[in-house]
């Protein structure tokens, strides 16, 4: 079981924010703005490069997810940035798809 599965599952605590029966948003435990939510499929595809034809469905969810818990959030006014790492040069610590969901701050560009 990848870390977001034993979170989905109740086994390890999290700051959860919203859940629906295919994905679940938490508050990430590193936060890297004042708003750092992380919002994961419930079915676990490691990384977006792992995501097949057939995906398009829970991808789409995820975005438009994104999108309405950024409004929650109350960030649309200001703005918001979505990021997804894939692989190590992308910044990616858990094989689980996970969308960040950053705001509350000025983000800059380009990343670091
Ligand atoms: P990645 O680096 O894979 O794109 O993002 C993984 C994120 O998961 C990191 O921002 C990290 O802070 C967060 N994270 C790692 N372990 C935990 C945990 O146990 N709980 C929560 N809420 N977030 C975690």
């Amino acid at each position: 079981m990848t870390l977001f599965e034993k979170i989905i599952a109740r086994e390890i605590p999290a700051d959860i924010v919203f859940e629906d029966d295919k994905c679940l948003a938490f508050r990430d435990i590193n936060p890297q703005a004042p708003v750092h939510v992380l919002l994961v499929p419930k079915r676990a595809i490691p990384r977006l490069g792992a995501a097949r034809s057939g995906d398009e469905g829970l991808l789409g969810h995820l975005l438009v997810k994104a999108a309405q818990l950024a409004q929650m959030l109350n960030l649309s006014d200001g703005g918001f940035r979505i990021v997804i790492n894939h692989g190590a040069d992308g910044g990616e610590t858990v094989p689980h798809l996970h969308l960040h969901i950053l705001g509350g701050r000025p983000m800059e560009w380009p990343p670091g």
